[in-house]
C-alpha cells in the first residue's frame, strides 16, 4: 500500500463541520495515513484565526493588559468543537494547562503553537489516529535554523511506529526543548517534511481553493486553475506572494521528488493542482504564462552614475552598505549607468538616511532616488523565454490600463518578468496582465 500525507489548512479545520469533511476525505483513501493540521482558521469573513488570537494574547501579556477575554474566545471554540465532534480529549484540562503557562509570559512561539497542538489532539481523537507531537521531532538549532536531516531521521523513526497519525503543523523545538515556530503559514512546511520523512507517494495540501490559480482570486474574479505546474514555477509564484503554499514547503518535497497536490476540502472531487519536478509541456492553445503573483510595500533605491558599468567594484560597494545593515535584497536590476536596489520597505524605514549617506560615501554616485510604496508583480511561465513578444504584450496591457512601470527585471531563470509599479496600481496591473494573457480580447492582440 502506498502512503499519502494530507495536510489540512486553517479553513479546513475551522469548525466541526469542516473537520467532518476532513474525516470523509481521509477515510475515502486508506493510503492517507499521516495527517498534518493547522490551527483553526476563519469560519467566515471577519472571523478570527486561532493563531492570530494567540498572538494577540501574547501582545496583551507583553503590555500588561488583560488577556482573559481573548483566551476565552479560543477556549470556547475548542471546547465547542470537542462537544460537536463527540470526542473526549480532555480539552478543558489542556486549555487550563495553557492558561496557567500564560501567567508565566512564555514565548510568542510557544503561545502561537498551541493552536496546532490542540487542533491535532482533537482531530487525532476524531479520526481514531495516534497523536504524534512535532515537539522533539521537527528540530531547529540554537539559532533557530531548521535541521532538515535530523528532523527527517527523527520523524521517520517515530512515525514508523505509528500506522496512522496526526501531527501538528507549524512548530518544532530548539535543542533545549523550547518551542520554535516556522513563519506564518508554516504548517505547509511541516506537511512537506513529514511527506519526505515517510517517503510519501504524494503530499496532499488541502485548502479552500481548487488548486493553484493563475492569479490571486481576491484580485481577479474566477481565475483559471493551473492543473500542472513545475516546482520551479511554483517557487517563483509562492516567493512573489501567491500565498497558497508556503515557499519553503517546496524544497523538502522536491528533495524527495514527491509530487504536491493542492486540493479543495470543500470540493474534494476537484482534481486540484499537481506540482511536479519536470518542466511541463503545455499543449497548443494553453496560455503562455503559468501564473501571476505579487506583493506590495517595497522600496526601490535607484542609483545613477555615468559609466558605472566600467567602474570595477561599484555594485559591490553599494551592496556592502545593505549587508552592513543586515538587509536582504530582493532584486538588483541594472543598466549601463544605473542600478536599482529593490528591498522590502520595512527594512529601509529605520535606516533610510544612514543608508543613503553611506552609499554617497562609498560609491559617489551622480544621483540617488528612493521610490517608496512600490509593488512587485511577477509574471511566471516556463514557456515564456522561448516566445517572442511576451514582454511587448505585458507592457502594452499595462500601458492601456494606465499603469506606470517603475522598474523591470527579467529574472535570470528566464521564467519570469518582474515589474515594479506603485502600490495603488497593484490590483489594476494584475487584472490587466491576467486579461491580456489569459483572456485576450480582439483589441489587445496576442503574441
Ligand atoms: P490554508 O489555510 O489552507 O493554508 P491559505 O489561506 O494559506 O490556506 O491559502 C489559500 C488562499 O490563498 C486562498 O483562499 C486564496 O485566497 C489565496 N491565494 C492567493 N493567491 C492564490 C493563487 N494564485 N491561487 C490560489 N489561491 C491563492
Ligand atoms: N496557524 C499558522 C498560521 O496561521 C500556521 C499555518 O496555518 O500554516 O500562520
Ligand atoms: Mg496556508
Amino acid at each position: 500500500m502506498g502512503v499519502k500525507v494530507a495536510k489540512f489548512g486553517g479553513s479546513s479545520v475551522a469548525d466541526a463541520i469542516q473537520i467532518e469533511k476532513l474525516k470523509n476525505i481521509v477515510e475515502a483513501d486508506p493510503e492517507r495515513r499521516y495527517v498534518v493540521v493547522s490551527a483553526p482558521g476563519k469560519r467566515f469573513d471577519g472571523d478570527n484565526k486561532i493563531t492570530d488570537l494567540l498572538y494577540l494574547c501574547k501582545a496583551q501579556i507583553d503590555h500588561n493588559a488583560p488577556y482573559g477575554q481573548v483566551f476565552q474566545v479560543i477556549w470556547d471554540r475548542f471546547v465547542a468543537m470537542e462537544i460537536s465532534l463527540k470526542v473526549d480529549v480532555g480539552m478543558g484540562a489542556l486549555l487550563e494547562e495553557i492558561r496557567e503557562r500564560l501567567g508565566e509570559n512564555p514565548s510568542a512561539d510557544y503561545i502561537a503553537s498551541r493552536g496546532e497542538y490542540l487542533s491535532a489532539a482533537l482531530i487525532a481523537a476524531y479520526l481514531g489516529y495516534d497523536f504524534v507531537d512535532a515537539a522533539g521531532l521537527v528540530r531547529f538549532d540554537k539559532k533557530g535554523k531548521f535541521l532538515n536531516e535530523e528532523s527527517l531521521a527523527a520523524l521517520a523513526e517515530e512515525l514508523g511506529k505509528h500506522e496512522r497519525a496526526v501531527v501538528p503543523g507549524f512548530y518544532g523545538t530548539y535543542p533545549d526543548g523550547k518551542i520554535k515556530t516556522f513563519s506564518r503559514g508554516g504548517s505547509d512546511i511541516t506537511g512537506a517534511i513529514v511527506a519526505n520523512a515517510v517517503k510519501a507517494d504524494v503530499y496532499e495540501n488541502w485548502t479552500d481553493v481548487s488548486g493553484f490559480l493563475m492569479a490571486d482570486p481576491r484580485i481577479v474574479k474566477n481565475p483559471k486553475a493551473i492543473s500542472r505546474i513545475s516546482y520551479l514555477e511554483l517557487r517563483e509564484l509562492s516567493y512573489m506572494g501567491a500565498s497558497v503554499l508556503h515557499e519553503n514547503a517546496i524544497y523538502p518535497a522536491r528533495q524527495a521528488n514527491i509530487p504536491i497536490n493542492i486540493r479543495n476540502t470543500n470540493e474534494p472531487d476537484d482534481p486540484g493542482t499537481i506540482i511536479e519536478a519536470d518542466a511541463i509541456e503545455r499543449g497548443e492553445g494553453a496560455p503562455v504564462i503559468t501564473g501571476i503573483a505579487g506583493n506590495k510595500d517595497f522600496s526601490v533605491i535607484a542609483i545613477y552614475k555615468n559609466s558605472m558599468s566600467t567602474e570595477v567594484g561599484f555594485i559591490r560597494r553599494i551592496l556592502s552598505v545593505f549587508e552592513n545593515y543586515n538587509i536582504p535584497i530582493e532584486h538588483i536590476p541594472s543598466g549601463v549607468d544605473t542600478v536599482s536596489v529593490v528591498l522590502s520597505k520595512k527594512y529601509l524605514e529605520d535606516h533610510v538616511s544612514d543608508i543613503l549617506d553611506e552609499i554617497e560615501r562609498k560609491a559617489q554616485p551622480d544621483s540617488v532616488e528612493v521610490f517608496d510604496d512600490m509593488a512587485l508583480i511577477a509574471t511566471v511561465g516556463s514557456g515564456m523565454a522561448a516566445r517572442p513578444g511576451v514582454a511587448a504584450l505585458l507592457f502594452r496591457a499595462l500601458y492601456r490600463a494606465g499603469v506606470n512601470i517603475r522598474m523591470i527585471d527579467q529574472g535570470s531563470s528566464e521564467m519570469n518578468i518582474i515589474i515594479g509599479v506603485e502600490n495603488k496600481d497593484f490590483e489594476t496591473a494584475i487584472k490587466a496582465i491576467y486579461a491580456a494573457f489569459v483572456e485576450p480580447g480582439e483589441s489587445m492582440g496576442s503574441i
